[in-house]
């Protein structure tokens, strides 16, 4: 959109980052995901798969040839089990465990697996792990460790001979306080999870080769970390997959960009504080979703585009949402003003006697968040929601089933949803404060001049400030006493 040449860099021979190599197809569907990065690309990015940044390309290159960098490197590297024996060949992350199913290499499971987390990343696990099912007997080089640590791939299985996976999931909080959300444990559950809270993993007990056969646990109170003495006990297993956190793979890359916690720090605009021209987003700041990583996408693209043309960055509004921008409109209409407008994102500043903004201001950006208070509700009905449906898949049906579990929405059903929202702090269009205006102040603006946030106007010499028009604005888009002209 804002014309400037970009180029990605990506390590792996796939974009797509988490959403490709850590959630798991049934939840984000390949051929949509792909869809959406094809048409990403299509927009004239250029990319350079296969390769390492600090490895494969030294940041000071970038710097040369490029004249700003972001560093979008999330956090793809799983912590190990701090405990005694962590060590084990056989104990792998959570994230390594999904990259090797999410690559295709993972093709089943061997003996009972027991996954330590409590989180989402933990509930990936073990609900691949039990659509995996388990295969006994296999040859060394086939067991789970070997195909997530050494880059290989099972053969092609036949699915005939998986059977149930014996998996189990333990967290140190109680059940009901886990992180991940209730419908995400009613799912595990249903699919043949073994779920124990209060758990906490104290010893990877390890044979002599070094792989561990079991894991001590001690139980805990209600609190999640007071230890219930002599409460020990071992679980015999064949894999342990920590999901109890992720770090930054920060190889080759100068440590002064790093904090101390491994991660990229970011100033408001996501910059990287006293480092000119270099930016930051997404799970290298901090992990958590992808609408955070994708909203942060945004607002760097602006830092960005405002950094390579040289504009002050200190000016972003105060609560970072997209929010309707009138002059923008207008300008996407060939409706813009002609004279220069000298007030143009500064609250307080009326435009009454301008013919071109209404409702005195072009960029409503500080009441674009509004309190409901502000809302006049009895102009709506109430409306219930249309709730998504879930295949939901069970102890029967879960070997080999990646089903998709969410079922979208119909056109139709998408159609109602949004047919719900209330416009809040936007007019929708409604007439109510033309119809109730006792002064006849407030009019609709010509249709040939009007578009979305230009809809009616207030005729100022006529208006006796009595506020009904606020009253019944359904939406809270009219706000009162906020001209200083
Ligand atoms: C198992 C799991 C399940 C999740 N489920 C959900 C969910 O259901 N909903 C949700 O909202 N969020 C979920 N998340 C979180 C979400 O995946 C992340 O918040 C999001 O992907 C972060 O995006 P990002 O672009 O910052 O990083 P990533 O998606 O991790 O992408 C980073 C990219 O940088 C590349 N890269 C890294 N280092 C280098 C380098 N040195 N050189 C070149 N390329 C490099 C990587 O290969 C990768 O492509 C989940 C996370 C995990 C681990
Ligand atoms: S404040 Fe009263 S008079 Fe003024 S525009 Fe609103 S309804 Fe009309
Ligand atoms: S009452 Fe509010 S939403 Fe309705 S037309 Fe007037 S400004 Fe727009």
């Amino acid at each position: 959109k804002q014309g400037h040449a970009v180029t990605v860099f990506e390590k792996y021979e796939k974009l797509g980052g988490m959403m490709m190599y850590g959630i798991p197809d049934y939840r984000v569907p390949r051929d949509v995901l792909q869809y959406e990065i094809d048409r990403i690309l299509e927009t004239g990015v250029e990319t350079k798969m296969n390769t390492k940044v600090g490895v494969d390309v030294t940041i000071e290159e970038l710097e040369k040839e490029y004249d700003a960098v972001l560093f979008a490197l999330g956090a793809m590297s799983g912590r190990s089990l701090p405990i005694p024996g962590g060590d084990a060949t056989n104990c792998v992350s959570g994230v390594a465990f999904l990259e090797a199913y999410n690559q295709g290499r993972l093709q089943h499971i061997t003996g009972k697996v027991i996954c330590i987390g409590g989180g989402d990343t933990s509930i990936d696990v073990v609900s691949v792990a039990r659509r995996l099912g388990n295969i006994d007997n296999v040859p060394e080089k086939d067991r789970p460790e070997h195909i997530i640590f050494n880059d290989t791939a099972h053969d092609v299985v036949d699915t005939s001979k998986r059977l149930g996976a014996d998996v189990l999931l333990t967290t140190r909080s109680t059940i009901e306080n886990m992180p991940a959300a209730q419908e995400e444990i009613d799912d595990a559950n249903r699919e043949g999870v073994e779920i124990q809270g209060q758990l906490q993993p104290i010893e990877v007990i390890k044979g002599e080769d070094g792989r561990a056969t079991a894991l001590r646990f001690v139980r805990l109170e209600d609190d999640g970390s007071t230890v219930i003495e002599g409460s020990e006990f071992d679980v015999e297993c064949e894999l342990i997959v920590p999901a109890i956190g992720q770090g930054v793979d920060n190889e080759g890359i100068d440590g002064s960009f790093f904090n101390e916690r491994g991660f990229i720090d970011a100033d408001r605009n996501y910059q990287v504080p006293n480092k000119p021209g270099f930016f930051v987003c997404g799970d290298v700041v901090r992990p958590h979703l992808l609408t955070t990583a994708i909203g942060q996408a945004g607002i760097v693209a602006e830092s960005i585009g405002d950094y390579l043309i040289g504009k002050d960055q200190s000016a972003r509004p105060k609560v970072d949402v997209h929010y309707f921008d009138l002059m923008e409109k207008l300008n996407e209409w060939d409706l813009a003003p002609s004279e220069e407008y000298d007030s143009a994102g500064t609250p307080g500043k009326a435009t009454d006697k301008a013919d071109y903004a209404v409702h005195n201001y072009e960029d409503r950006s500080f009441a674009s968040i509004i309190p409901h208070t502000e809302l006049f509700l009895g102009h709506f009905e109430h409306e219930d929601r249309v709730a998504r449906n879930h295949k939901l898949v069970n102890v029967d049906n879960v070997l080999g089933n990646f089903d998709e579990r969410l079922i979208g929405y119909t056109a139709e059903e998408a159609q109602q949803e949004a047919g719900r929202c209330m416009s809040c702090g936007l007019c929708f269009e409604c007439d109510n404060c033309v119809m109730y205006c006792p002064q006849d102040a407030v009019f609709k603006v010509k249709k040939d001049e009007s578009t979305l946030g230009r809809y009616v106007d207030t005729d100022y010499d006529k208006c006796i400030g009595c506020h009904i028009c606020a009253d019944v604005c359904p939406t809270g888009y009219i706000q009162m006493g906020l001209g200083s002209d």
